[in-house]
């Protein structure tokens, strides 16, 4: 198994792909990678392009705000301000 992990620390999807920002365990670098709109919510193996250790990343999914933004299509609107989707980093 992969013992070095890169950790998302921030991600963007875009029409193409998925922009991601990661941190690298082994040598503490960030650096920024994308990867296909596939690979959505997987765990990537790659190494890493700064110190070329093997690892691995849990890719994120789309939220369902994300999804909106890209897909104009409003055919179910929900007022939902809530905010309960901060469950992961920052
Ligand atoms: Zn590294």
């Amino acid at each position: 198994m992969a013992s070095t992990i890169f950790r998302v620390q921030s991600h963007k999807f875009s029409q193409d792909n998925i922009q991601t920002t990661l941190v690298c365990s082994r040598c503490d670098e960030v650096f920024s990678k994308e990867f296909p709109l596939d690979l959505e919510g997987q765990t990537i193996e790659f190494k890493c392009p700064v110190c070329g250790a093997p690892g691995e990343a849990d890719l994120p999914y789309k939220s369902a705000e994300e999804r909106e933004e890209f897909e104009e299509d409003f055919e179910e609107v929900e007022e939902e301000e809530g905010g309960e989707e901060f469950e992961e980093e920052y």
